[in-house]
C-alpha cells in the first residue's frame, strides 16, 4: 500500500479539528494580580458550560495558515474570468472598497442619533436617487438583503396596493424561463403561480399572455432581458395588457447589466422591480452574501414601501416612521449598508456615460463569445443576445457528453465554469455571461478552451467525462452533499 504523504504546503489540508493537540493555545496571559473568579461564579451555572466537546486546540499560526491555505483553493474574480450566466460576476473595483472603509461609514452604528448619521443618510439618499434615475422609477427602498428578498418585498407591495383597492387577487403569472426565485417568492407571498410558455423566439407572446390574464391575476413577474439573455421586445404591449386588467408588472431586474444607461423599466411599463446591487453595481458576491436587493416602484406603490423612509427636514435628513400604509420593515435597520456604499461608489466613479459604456461592453462581450462558439456549440435561441448567451449541449450529447462534463473540463483549463443546466427550458444549457469586465484576450482564451473541449468530445470523450484531472478533488457526490450534508465533525 502506498502511504499517503502530505506535502509541506499541504494539498490535502486537514480539518482544524485534526490539527488539534491537547493544551495548545493561541494566546498567553500574565498571572492574575486579583483574586480568581470562575466563569460559573461570575455568570451563573446556567450560562456556562464545562467544556466544548472536540473544540480544536491550536496555536495562532496554525489558525492563520489553515485559513490562508484554504483561501488559495478558491477561484475568484481577482484570479480570472467567472462566466456564470445570470450572475453578473463582474470585477469589484478597489475604489469601492476604499470608500466603504471610510472611517465614518465603516464604523457607523445603526443606533447612532440622526444628528450624527447625516453622512450615512446622505449616502442612502444619493443612492436611492441614482437608482430611481437609472430605472426610471419614482421611489426606491434599500432595505431588502438580496434579489429574492427584493422580489418578496415587491410582491408584498403589490398585495398591499391591490388590497387597498379591495381585492389582493390570487395569482402571479411567470414565464417558463423565470429564475427559480420568482415562483418561490410568489408562493411565499401567498399567491398561486401560473406558468406562461415562451414562444419559439424565447420570449413571451402577447397573445399567450392575454389568454391567461383575468381579474384573479395580481401581477406578471418578468425578467428583462430574460434568463435566455433575450430582450422581451413586446414588453410595452405586455405591460398594457396587464394594466388593462388592473394587474401589476413586476420586473426581476437581476439582468439590468444589459439595460443600465440604455433603457429604463419605468419607461416601458414596469410598476415595481428589484435590482441586485451585488450583481449590476459590482459589490462582491458569491458564497451567500451579503447582498442588496433594492426595490424601485412607480408612485402608486410608494405609500406601501417599507419604513422608515428618509425625509428631508430643512437642511438635514430625518427618518420618517409615520407611514400608515407601509408594509413595515423587511430587514433590521436600513439594509446591508456596506453594500449600499459600494454600489454608490461604483455609480459615481462611472458617472452616467461610464455606466452606459459598461452596458454596451457587456452586451458586446456576450455577442463576441457567442460568435466564437456558435460553430462548435448549438445556440439555444436565434434572437440576438443581450448580456449573456445560452447554448445547449445537443451536439456533444450525441457523444454522451453533457453540459456538466464540459463544465468540469473547463476547470482543467483554468476557468471557472459557466452556469450549468439553467435556464431549465434549454435542455443541457451552457449559459455564459462574460460581463464588461473581460478584455478580448481573456475572452479569446476562454473560447479557445471551450473549442478545445468540443474537439476532445469528438476525439476522446473520456477525457471530458472523467474531468477534472488537475484538481485536488475529482468529482464529488453533489446530490449526496445536498441531501445528506455532514455539518458536524465527529472524532472517528
Ligand atoms: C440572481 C438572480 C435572482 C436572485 O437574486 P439573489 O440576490 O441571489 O437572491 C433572481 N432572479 C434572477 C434572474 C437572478 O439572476
Amino acid at each position: 500500500m502506498v502511504k499517503k504523504v502530505r506535502s509541506h504546503i499541504t494539498q490535502n489540508e486537514p480539518l482544524l479539528f485534526e490539527r488539534s493537540s491537547p493544551g495548545k493555545k493561541g494566546y498567553q496571559l500574565p498571572d492574575l494580580d486579583v483574586p480568581t473568579v470562575s466563569a460559573e461564579e461570575a455568570l451563573g451555572a446556567d450560562n456556562t458550560r464545562a467544556e466544548i466537546e472536540d473544540f480544536p486546540e491550536v496555536s495562532e499560526v496554525d489558525v492563520i495558515r489553515h485559513f490562508t491555505r484554504l483561501s488559495t483553493w478558491n477561484y475568484a474574480i481577482d484570479l480570472g474570468c467567472y462566466p456564470l450566466g445570470s450572475c453578473t460576476m463582474k470585477y469589484n473595483p478597489r475604489v469601492n472598497e476604499l470608500v466603504a472603509r471610510t472611517e465614518g461609514l465603516a464604523w457607523a452604528h445603526p443606533y447612532q442619533p440622526e444628528s450624527l448619521a447625516q453622512g450615512a443618510m446622505e449616502v442612502m439618499a444619493a443612492l436611492e436617487a441614482a437608482l430611481a434615475e437609472i430605472t426610471g422609477m419614482d421611489a426606491v427602498t434599500l432595505q431588502p438583503a438580496a434579489g429574492a428578498h427584493g422580489e418578496y418585498t415587491g410582491l408584498l407591495l403589490t398585495r398591499a396596493l391591490l388590497e387597498s383597492r379591495g381585492n389582493p387577487r390570487k395569482k402571479i403569472l411567470a414565464p417558463d424561463s423565470a429564475h427559480g426565485t420568482n415562483p418561490a417568492t410568489a408562493t411565499m407571498a401567498g399567491y398561486a403561480v401560473e406558468n406562461i410558455k415562451s414562444n419559439d423566439r424565447g420570449v413571451i407572446s402577447p397573445e399567450t399572455l392575454a389568454a391567461a390574464v383575468n381579474e384573479d391575476v395580481a401581477a406578471l413577474m418578468v425578467t428583462n432581458p430574460n434568463t435566455l439573455g433575450v430582450f422581451e421586445e413586446e414588453i410595452r404591449k405586455i405591460a398594457d395588457i396587464m394594466h388593462s386588467k388592473g394587474c401589476m408588472v413586476y420586473m426581476d431586474g437581476a439582468n439590468m447589466n444589459a439595460l443600465v444607461g440604455i433603457a429604463r423599466p419605468g419607461d416601458f411599463g414596469v410598476d415595481v422591480m428589484h435590482l441586485n446591487l451585488h450583481k449590476t453595481f459590482s459589490t462582491p458576491h458569491g458564497g451567500g452574501g451579503p447582498g442588496a436587493g433594492a426595490v424601485a416602484v412607480r408612485s402608486h406603490l410608494e405609500p406601501f414601501l417599507p419604513g422608515p423612509r428618509l425625509k428631508r427636514v430643512g437642511e438635514a435628513w430625518s427618518w420618517n416612521y409615520d407611514l400608515p400604509q407601509s408594509i413595515g420593515r423587511v430587514r433590521a435597520f436600513y439594509g446591508n449598508f456596506g453594500v449600499l456604499v459600494r454600489a454608490l461608489a461604483y455609480i459615481m466613479a462611472h458617472g452616467g456615460p461610464g455606466l452606459r459604456l459598461a452596458t454596451m461592453d457587456a452586451v458586446l462581450n456576450a455577442n463576441y463569445v457567442r460568435k466564437l462558439l456558435e460553430p462548435y456549440y448549438e445556440i439555444a435561441y436565434k434572437a440576438p443576445s443581450m448580456h449573456e448567451c445560452v447554448f445547449s449541449d445537443d451536439r456533444q450529447a450525441a457523444k454522451g457528453v453533457r453540459t456538466g462534463d464540459i463544465a468540469k473540463r473547463m476547470i482543467d483549463y483554468g476557468f471557472h465554469p459557466y452556469t450549468v443546466s439553467f435556464p431549465l427550458i434549454v435542455h443541457g444549457a451552457l449559459m455564459i455571461e462574460p460581463t464588461e469586465t473581460e478584455g478580448k484576450a481573456e475572452l479569446d482564451q476562454m473560447a479557445e478552451a471551450l473549442i478545445a473541449i468540443a474537439d476532445e468530445v469528438e476525439k476522446d470523450p473520456q477525457m471530458v467525462l472523467k474531468a477534472p484531472h488537475t484538481t485536488r478533488t475529482g468529482r464529488v457526490d453533489e446530490v449526496g452533499a445536498a441531501r445528506k450534508p455532514v455539518l458536524r465533525w465527529k472524532r472517528s
